[in-house]
């Protein structure tokens, strides 16, 4: 349904389609198979303009709206989730947070960089002994006489191993009340070419095996004085700002999982003979594909009401919460229905269906579990906030 969609809009969608198709569909299967993290599949994505679709054309940026950036998103997350997975790093967790709280100079430095993807960059907000939890973190930061001393670990960090700038989030306050976690957090912009920085790979995940994951140790890294992203105080509302972003954009990547579910099982079940009929015959074959097709039309309705929330710059936490659970269980659910149509065939990799499963696997856990977007959404209609230290 493309009612509200303008011809800008539809082009941008058959560009992104046509790139998805003719250049990710193929290598994802052997990126998948090598856990590699294409490079060079990363500079075509940057050459489109993909990396910073939303961000203002004056700093390097393509300069679309929420939509359309959804739309790009959806293409390729139905292609592959590793490079989809690299655009929602690199655009909605690090450059909205540049833009959103950056300074003038910030905003200079880094975001043509980004956007053109000269460099790659990360988002740090997990720890080992904290996820769910983002505001307890343990990472500390120390004033020193020219700026500051960042100390700690990283645990799960996409793009970690490439990024050449990190969004390092980290307590200030040593003495910090247990009680008020948020304050004295900060996020710092930080240039990962010292010593101090200290990636390593992370293997053997279940889904998105050719999208790079870190594990970062982070040893006397030294931040400027203006590398801080807003001011002291201002982590918490940073990670959570870019959180919202991000929430968009895997919830989008997610619609692209559903809908490429749906194509391939349509097809698939045209060609599949069984009892002498295609078993697109069977009315328990299209059952399922009518459920996808449900779980796809209800996830994209929500992704673009919140889209449609973001461009009239409307509150949108509770509605994005709402679109990133719903469209991240639906491709869980759709993956599983189209291996099913699939039978034995949907088990091994000649099809994209099972990949589809394992990728779709992780967007229930990153960016806030399902059960943290439940907390959020009902802390939004209760008024009670259950999300809150003990
Ligand atoms: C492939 C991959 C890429 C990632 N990329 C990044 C990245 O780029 N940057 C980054 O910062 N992080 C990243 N993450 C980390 C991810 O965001 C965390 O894994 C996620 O936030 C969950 O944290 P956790 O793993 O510590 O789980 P935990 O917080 O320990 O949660 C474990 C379980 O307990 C539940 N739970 C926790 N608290 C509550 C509660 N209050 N009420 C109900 N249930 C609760 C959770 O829902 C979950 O089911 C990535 C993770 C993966 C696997």
């Amino acid at each position: 349904m493309d009612f509200e969609l303008t011809d800008e809009q539809r082009l941008v969608r058959e560009t992104a389609r046509a790139f998805t198709d003719n250049e990710i569909v193929e290598r994802a299967r052997e990126n998948d198979r090598n856990e590699h993290f294409d490079l060079e599949l990363v500079a075509k994505l940057a050459a489109q303009g993909y990396l910073g679709a939303i961000v203002p054309q004056e700093y390097g940026g393509a300069g679309l709206d929420y939509l359309t950036y959804g739309l790009i998103v959806e293409q390729l997350g139905r292609g592959d989730s590793a490079m989809r997975t690299v655009v929602s790093v690199q655009t909605s967790l690090v450059c909205s947070a540049i833009l959103r709280w950056g300074t003038e100079e910030q905003k200079q430095r880094y975001l043509p960089k980004l956007c053109s993807g000269k460099w790659l960059a990360c988002f740090a907000l997990t720890e080992p002994d904290t996820g769910s939890d983002a505001a307890n973190q343990r990472t500390r930061a120390t004033k020193t006489e020219s700026g500051w001393v960042i100390n700690g670990a990283k645990m799960f960090i996409s793009m970690g191993n490439h990024a050449k700038l990190a969004l390092v989030f980290a307590q200030t306050d040593r003495d910090r009340d247990p009680a008020h976690p948020h304050r004295g957090l900060a996020c710092f912009l930080v240039e990962t070419d010292q010593p101090g920085y200290q990636p390593q790979e992370i293997h053997h995940k279940l889904g998105l095996r050719g999208s790079d994951t870190a594990a970062i140790s982070l040893d006397d890294v030294e931040a400027g004085e203006d590398s801080i992203l807003g001011e002291i105080g201002d982590g918490f509302k940073v990670a959570m700002s870019s959180l919202e972003s991000g929430r968009y954009s895997v919830a989008s990547g997610c619609v692209g999982i559903c809908q490429g579910c749906l194509d391939a099982s349509i097809s698939y079940s045209k060609d599949r003979q069984q009892f002498g009929r295609p078993i697109a015959a069977f009315q328990l074959v299209q059952e399922m594909i009518a459920d996808m097709a449900l779980e796809t039309d209800a996830a994209r309705m929500l992704v673009w009401r919140t889209a449609y929330l973001k461009d009239h710059r409307k509150p949108n936490s509770t509605e994005t919460s709402v679109a990133k659970l719903f469209a991240t269980e639906a491709a869980v659910r759709c993956a599983n229905l189209a291996i099913q149509v699939h039978g034995g065939s949907g088990y091994v990799d000649d099809y994209p269906v099972e990949r589809y499963l394992r990728d779709a696997r992780v967007t229930t856990l990153y960016e806030g579990t399902s059960q943290i977007q439940k907390l959020i959404i009902g802390r939004a209609l209760t008024g009670v906030n259950a999300l809150v230290p003990a």
